[in-house]
């Protein structure tokens, strides 16, 4: 598989490292540090692809029907929190049928006639990837159904009274939509995927696989007990284990004789202010802001946003998540409200109140379990 070179990967996404983000190794969006590494640590075919065996299990079928019928395969969207392994499945997904990728992302496609240049220089079966598809223009959106269902478009010849419609014929092909923010998609663009595939936080185990796969490939000795632990502390996500270790890794290199050993990770994470639940600094921000300042909450997450610092949509989108699926946080529709482990991890005593309701209500969700998408309040 080939990808077309000349547009630059998700620009919108990279978020420079500037002097107020001490801690921008959780930062699951690509550091501009990450995006030469990325390419040589990203899987390329399915079985390369650590974890998620559900999610590879349905794409294994719907590749190897595409494959039996000599068709595009269906249109695969692909949704989950970022870091996890959305464009690498994409990129997996043209590199097991054999064909190019075209990646670009919702915001990148200002206008229908952008779109129609990506659709008409796409190969037979070729992979269109959008990432951050919640965030294409309605028009766009409304162009790009006739290519999805019948795969072709209406191009524009002229302008003004002698303008003419003409319709155009595409090649098949396979549209391959990113999304952080699934609740955010049209109903009509919802449906026309084929395949939805949702992508879970990694369990440390397999996080630890990633990390022994990557420092093969960067050619680093990590011990096992430092895998492990660097994987604990990744809040769940690939890239910020690959971004642990390539920090570890030059930490060992200053500091010793550049073996990872389980000494120099835990040096190096503490220097980098990851706690041993694989807390970073505004996580713990969040949690103190959230209990110190309005009693635990219920609070708004725009409130929390300002008291913070930090943009809503970030904190709904990057450090909510993982403090739900850890239990730090729960999301109710009056607001986000600090849990009983919130207080025990950071050394607060559970107001008698607040005990008397842990006491009284039923058991919480597990850590891990899927909480419904409530709006941004
Ligand atoms: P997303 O598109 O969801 O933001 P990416 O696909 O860019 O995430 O993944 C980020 C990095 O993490 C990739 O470069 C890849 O090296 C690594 N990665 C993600 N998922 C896996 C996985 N399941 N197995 C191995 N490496 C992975």
């Amino acid at each position: 598989m080939t990808v077309k070179q000349g547009r630059r990967p998700r620009p919108e996404l990279v978020r420079l490292p500037g002097p107020e983000r001490k801690s921008d190794y959780s930062d699951p969006a690509p550091l501009p540090e990450d995006l030469q590494e990325e390419r040589r640590l990203r899987p390329l075919r399915i079985d390369e692809f650590v974890g998620q065996g559900g999610v590879k299990e349905q794409l294994r079928i719907s590749l190897e029907a595409a494959r039996l019928r000599g068709e595009a395969m269906d249109h695969v969207l692909l949704h989950g929190p970022p870091g996890l392994g959305k464009t690498t499945l994409a990129s997996i997904i043209a590199h097991e049928l054999g064909v190019e990728m075209t990646p670009t992302s919702g915001p990148v496609i200002e206008k229908p006639g952008d779109l129609a240049g990506l659709l008409t220089n796409l190969v037979p079966r070729g992979v269109l990837f959008v990432d951050e598809i919640h965030r294409l223009s309605p028009v766009v959106e409304e162009y790009l159904y006739p290519a999805l269902e019948d795969f072709q478009v209406d191009i524009m010849l002229d302008r003004g009274p002698s303008a003419r419609s003409l319709k155009l014929n595409l090649e098949p092909f396979t549209l391959v939509g990113a999304t952080t923010r699934s609740g955010l998609l049209s109903a009509p663009l919802r449906s026309r995927f084929g395949v939805t595939l949702r992508l879970d936080y990694y369990g440390a185990e397999d996080l630890a696989r990633i990390v022994r796969r990557s420092a093969g490939i960067l050619v680093v000795e990590v011990e096992e007990s430092a895998a492990l632990e660097i994987a604990r502390r990744a809040r769940g996500t690939p890239r910020i284990a690959n971004r642990l270790l390539r920090r570890v890794r030059d930490f060992a290199f200053i500091k010793s004789d550049g073996r990872v050993t389980l000494d120099a990770t835990r040096a190096a994470l503490t220097l980098l202010a990851v706690d041993e639940r694989g807390l970073d600094e505004m996580d713990r921000r969040l949690l103190e802001a959230l209990i110190t300042k309005y009693a635990g909450g219920p609070v708004g997450l725009n409130t929390l946003a300002v008291v913070v610092g930090e943009e809503a949509g970030t904190l709904e989108d990057v450090y909510e998540p993982f403090l739900v699926q850890e239990g730090f946080i729960k999301r109710t529709p009056r607001g986000r409200e600090a849990t009983e482990l919130a207080y025990a991890h950071l050394g607060h005593k559970l107001p008698a109140s607040r005990a008397r309701e842990v006491r009284e209500s039923p058991p919480a969700a597990k850590p891990g379990a899927q909480q419904p998408e409530l709006p941004l309040s």
